[in-house]
């Protein structure tokens, strides 16, 4: 199983963001930036679970994934990948993407 597998990860209302980057800071893993519009973005292939940008976010824009709202998986924009993913964590993006009903497609 891929190492990739593991992860729960976060959803990332861009809508609430209001770009003050706090999550961006917090996480220990830079798995979050902000985008060329200012609002919060996961890198997919870096996040850890460590949810502490969820605790940290002041208008409640980060969600665990398993607790996000259906709108808030649809939406674009909110997470990328890093680097180029490998056979098998492709095969790992496609389970989490459907184990958790995400239906929107990463960044370029
Ligand atoms: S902490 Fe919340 S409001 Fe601030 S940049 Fe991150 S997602 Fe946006």
């Amino acid at each position: 199983m891929a190492e990739l597998a593991k992860y729960e990860r976060v959803v990332i209302d861009q809508d609430t963001c209001i770009s003050c980057g706090a999550c961006v800071a917090t996480c220990p893993y830079q798995a979050l930036e902000l985008d060329d519009n200012g609002k919060s973005r996961l890198i997919w292939d870096k996040c850890r679970d460590d949810y502490s940008c969820v605790a940290v976010c002041p208008v409640k824009a980060i969600s665990k994934t398993s607790e996000a709202t259906p709108e808030a998986k649809s939406k674009k924009g909110w997470y990328r990948f890093g680097r180029p993913l490998s056979p098998d964590e492709q095969k790992a993006y496609e389970e989490w993407k459907a184990k958790f009903g995400i239906t929107a497609p990463p960044a370029a």
